[in-house]
């Protein structure tokens, strides 16, 4: 017996007459006075079933029983729907299946929710995921993905990249969050780490000669989770030896465009417009900026040089949004907050309405010059922020964001790719008192800076790259460090001893000893892309099995406590328990 002769998104006019069996779930079930007419649903759409009495005596007393979401399976004959009732809205809304036998395969417990319903506590939706994803939503996110990720598969074997699997159980590498650490039972005492990314070890699969790598890799990063974070994250990662910059690029461009041309049927062009990172922060205020919209940051520091308002002259940096409309004060007020929110000690600004009039608290302190150059046009507003350049790039790229949302300029449909090249290669962290590098420390410089980042470690550039699209990073990369001496280099100044040095890295500085090639590559959001390419708000609506936002799994309940047994084989004891 086979269990169906046809997916329930398949009856259409040209199957009338003929008799076939659909199994599915009831995603509906009416009563109309003795015709019972069930939605039958499964990956493919619904059909419906009507269920007579008088045709099938037995059938209509077990209809009588269904609930949603219960598996049936339906034999009977596809019939036409009158005029009047065919629904234009489903493709098989032309004909429907007049059942002759009925079966209950499977029967459901009530529901902790309807598919149907919107606004579902998310806690509960993980709870139940398996039901969860049943919803339409859902099944296409996933089904984007999965189609994403069969086209990254193909560009990446047809441009000679090898699939080369790399260990989970593995050790520390350092993408700047926590490790999660798995005990050995072997060697007690010991740990493994979870690849942050598999990093090190794809640049030994350079070293090892293999010229082209790349993986759907799994990364795991034990980081305070945010709305728009996981800690399991999944990344095509890759890698190239002897690379050339033009060349990745134009890999990456091609992917993406067959990406969105095969998912969305959608045109992006190539190539991408390129920006250093320096110009992304001086005009957008940030290092992932959404170009759908200009509302560029203008530094007015030279302009408010000598000024007599003292909040301006102190500053380090003046910069300023030019907005093209007027604000109320409640309006002024609602932006001031965030702009404190970002860290700003207040909101500056003045602001001329359509009649002319310049209205603003600071206007009385500025000089002519200053007026005549900063002086908003009718129906314009100037909000200013002056700190130091971070800070102020902090608040005007948040201000900037939040206004293109608000005052309509973002074209939703719209897709602005580019690439933001040239990172600071060093940050410095305050709380540990030493240099840090901003992507990772095997990270190269840009030849440049390659004898001299020493020096400026503050100014220092890195050979390292974004890709971003609508204001989200969806990727990035960099050419490698390849000489020993240089890694050591960059070591050194990110204030690793030799004896950690040797710890740590001791096996790349080994392999970078021993005819190691130059290298490069590149790594992409799988989670992130799919959210941009389903135009999906929620990260854990392109995952299957997500965690919640406190890290947790509702589902399985993980992570759980071990048993004494596990503790004692595994050598530990538990010292610090969660109270709830
Ligand atoms: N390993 C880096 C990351 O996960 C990407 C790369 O440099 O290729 O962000």
């Amino acid at each position: 017996m086979s269990w169906r002769d046809l997916m329930c998104g398949e009856p259409r006019p040209d199957h009338v007459g003929r008799t076939l069996t659909l199994a599915g779930w009831a995603a509906r079930r009416r009563d109309h006075g003795g015709l019972v007419f069930v939605d039958l649903r499964d990956r493919s759409g619904i059909t419906q079933l009507v269920v007579n009495p008088e045709r099938a005596p037995e059938a209509a007393k077990l209809a009588g029983e269904i609930r949603n979401e219960f598996v049936l399976q339906a034999r009977g004959e596809v019939v036409a729907r009158s005029p009047e009732t065919v629904n234009d809205r489903m493709p098989t809304g032309e004909v429907e299946l007049a059942v002759d036998e009925l079966t209950v395969v499977s029967r459901s417990t009530p529901l902790p929710f309807q598919l149907d319903e919107e606004n579902v506590d998310e806690t509960l939706r993980l709870r139940y995921r398996w039901l969860d994803l049943r919803r339409e939503k859902l099944q296409r996110n996933l089904r984007l993905r999965a189609q994403m990720v069969g086209i990254i598969r193909r560009q990446m074997e047809a441009a000679g990249f090898l699939d080369i699997q790399t260990p989970i159980l593995y050790k520390s590498t350092p993408e700047g969050a926590r490790d999660f650490v798995v005990p050995s039972r072997l060697h007690k005492g010991r740990f493994f780490a979870l690849p942050q990314s598999p990093q090190i070890l794809k640049q030994l699969t350079m070293i090892a000669g293999f010229d082209r790598y790349y993986q759907i890799a799994v990364c795991f990063r034990d980081e305070d989770l945010r709305a728009d974070r996981v800690q399991e994250i999944t990344q095509l990662d890759m890698e190239t030896s002897f690379p050339d910059k033009d060349e990745l690029f134009r890999l990456m461009e091609e992917m993406f465009a067959a990406i969105w041309r095969e998912c969305l049927g959608i045109e992006i062009p190539t190539p991408w417009p390129r920006m250093t990172y320096a110009e992304s922060d001086r005009r957008y205020g940030t290092d992932k900026p959404d170009t759908r919209f200009a509302l560029e940051l203008e530094d007015v520091t030279e302009v408010t040089r000598g000024s007599e308002f003292a909040v301006f002259a102190n500053a380090e940096t003046v910069r300023a949004l030019r907005v093209p409309r007027t604000f109320s004060r409640a309006e002024l007020a609602t932006l001031e907050e965030l702009a404190k929110e970002r860290g700003a000690k207040g909101l500056a600004y003045l602001t001329r309405d359509e009649r002319g009039e310049l209205r603003s608290p600071i206007a009385k302190f500025l000089s002519e010059r200053e007026l005549e150059t900063l002086s908003p046009g009718p129906n314009e507003t100037l909000l200013f922020a002056a700190d130091d350049w971070a800070l102020t790039s902090r608040v005007l790229g948040q201000l900037r964001l939040q206004l293109g949302r608000e005052l309509g300029l973002i074209d939703d449909s719209a897709f602005t790719f580019l690439w933001v090249t040239d990172f600071p290669m060093f940050e410095w962290d305050a709380d540990e008192e030493r240099w840090s590098a901003v992507h990772h420390p095997f990270t190269r410089p840009t030849d440049d800076w390659r004898d001299r980042f020493h020096d400026e470690p503050r100014e220092a550039l890195a050979n390292a790259y974004d890709i971003i699209v609508n204001g989200n990073e969806l990727g990035g990369g960099s050419f490698r460090i390849h000489e020993p001496d240089l890694q050591a280099r960059v070591f050194d100044l990110l204030a690793l001893t030799e004896t950690q040095q040797r710890a740590q890295f001791g096996f790349l500085l080994d392999a970078l000893a021993m005819g190691a090639p130059p290298h490069g590559g590149i790594a992409l959001g799988i989670d992130r892309m799919t959210m941009v390419l389903a135009g999906e708000p929620n990260l854990r609506d392109v995952i299957a099995f997500p965690k919640n936002q406190a890290g947790l799994d509702p589902m399985s309940g993980a992570p759980t406590a071990i048993t004494p047994v596990q503790l004692d084989e595994l050598g530990l004891s538990v010292v610090a328990e969660e109270t709830e």
